[in-house]
Parts: structure tokens; sequence; C-alpha cells
């Protein structure tokens, strides 16, 4: 069932979604070679919960940490480790939720540790640039699918990645997890229609090659089949009447959404 929110619930949202954007702006900051993925697990708990606000992945069906973080071929859903040091060069995926009176923002970073090589580089880039195509096309009257065929065209003409296929973006509101799935890639034109107080999370995942992907043993972290390197990039937006909102943006998406020629709804806060 989708879930329809009230401007007062997107509102709440927004709060939840300024922690999340906050907590991985702190994160940013602090990735660099010889910090281990536990370090910046501790760094953004404590960050959220100094913002008053609740991680919503931890016990996440037994998940065991605030964020996933996601090292070079992991895709997804990787676990923080003390004995994961990063190193120069990895490319690292951090994703994180919290929870601010019930309501819940979920976003995602690609960083580079220290300098990477230039394709993964690249790479990175085209998956941010992909969500930001599927927001561009988040617009009130149209159609869900219309925003996974801008992810997808956004990625296809800019070279051989792979869009993984077996997990994507999602609606998100009281829970983490709502209808509708988001795909990353289709024809537009389909699905439910978008309307205002829809909200989603867009979440493109590329990789260097092949879309494959296997979970590992401890049953959480999403590695690529082929071992190519992985990007990961995640907002929560919400769909009004006056167009997008990109609650985890600080902005609210308005510098990105303007150079595809759209404008961010304008709310205060
Ligand atoms: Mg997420
Ligand atoms: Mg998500």
């Amino acid at each position: 069932m989708i879930q329809i929110k009230t401007e007062d619930e997107i509102g709440r949202m927004r709060a939840a979604g300024l922690v999340v954007q906050q907590t991985l702006a702190v994160l940013r900051d602090a990735v660099a070679p010889g910090i281990s993925t536990a370090d910046l697990d501790a760094l953004a708990e404590r960050t959220i919960r100094a913002a008053g606000a609740v991680p919503s992945f931890k016990g996440y069906r037994g998940f065991p940490a605030t964020i996933c973080t996601s090292v070079n071929d992991e895709v997804v859903h990787g676990i923080p480790d003390r004995g994961a040091v990063l190193r120069e060069g990895d490319v690292l995926s951090v994703d994180c939720g919290a929870i601010v009176d019930g309501w819940h923002g979920d976003s995602a970073i690609t960083v580079g540790v220290g300098e990477v090589a230039p394709e993964h580089a690249e790479m990175m880039r085209v998956c941010e640039e992909s969500m930001w195509a599927g927001f561009a096309a988040a617009l009130p009257g149209g159609r869900l699918t219309d925003i996974s065929h801008a992810v997808e065209v956004a990625v296809r003409g800019r070279g051989g990645y792979g869009i993984v296929d077996h997990y994507g973006g999602h609606g998100i509101g009281t829970e983490m997890h709502q209808d509708p799935h988001v795909l990353n890639f289709g024809r537009p034109g389909r699905g439910p229609r978008l309307v205002p107080g829809l909200c989603l999370a867009i979440e493109p995942m590329i990789t260097m090659a092949g879309a494959d992907t296997r979970e590992l043993d401890d049953g959480w972290t999403v590695v690529t089949v082929d071992g190519s390197l992985a990007a990961h990039f995640e907002h929560t937006v919400a769909i009004t009447k006056d167009g997008p909102w990109v609650l985890t943006a600080a902005d609210g998406g308005a510098a990105k959404l303007a150079e595809y020629g759209v404008r961010a709804a304008v709310h205060a806060g």
C-alpha cells in the first residue's frame, strides 16, 4: 500500500532528512586512509543521537550497525567492521537512515578514499548524476517509471556500466521501506501516478562491468559476482504540488535540479 503524506508529515520527514544529510556530511569529512568502517559507524551513531534522532538501520531485521559501509566490490548492505581499515584508492559507499518522531530519512553517498583512479571517480559521478536525473523526472502528474527510465538513460549514455537490477528505490515514510519499489531501469509512463504526498527513496547502484550480485555468508553484504567496483547514491524525495523536494539534501535539491531545468519545491526549513 502506498502511503500519501500530508504537508505537515512531509515537514517532519524533512527533519529526519536533515539529520541524515548532516550525518553523511560528517562522515564524508572523516573518510581517510587508516580509519575503519567501525569508526565511521560509531561517529554516525553519535551524530544521529546527538540530533535527537534514532538510527533506523540498527536492529532492522537484525542489522547490527547504524550505517552500511560497502567498500570496492561491495555494492550495498556492508557491515561496518573494526578490521575493515580504509586504504588510499578505495571506493566507499555509506548508506544512512534516521528516524525523527516516527518519520524516516534515507540517503547514501559513495566517496573516494584519498585519491581514487579516474575511471572510478567517473563511475561515482555517473551514478550520482543518474540519481539526480531520476529526481528531475519525479514530477507531479508523471508516472513512477518516468524516474526509472531517467536513471537508466543517464547511465547507459555514459559507458559500459552495469545497473544492479536486484535492488532499487522504495517508498518511505513511517517505515523505511514502503511501496512502491522503484526500479533503476525500464520504460517510462508506467506504474503509480506521481501524486503530491508520495515520498520515495531513489537509489541507483552501478558497477564498472557486470550487474550480477550475490550476498555474502554474513547475510547482508552484497558484492558484485565479477568483482568489479560499485557505486551507490540515494536521496529521499517528496513529490509536492510545486515539484520535487529532496528531503535529504541541504538545499532541498534546488541547485542540482536547476541543472536539469527543474525547480525544486520551495519550503521553509
Ligand atoms: Mg539507504
Ligand atoms: Mg533506501
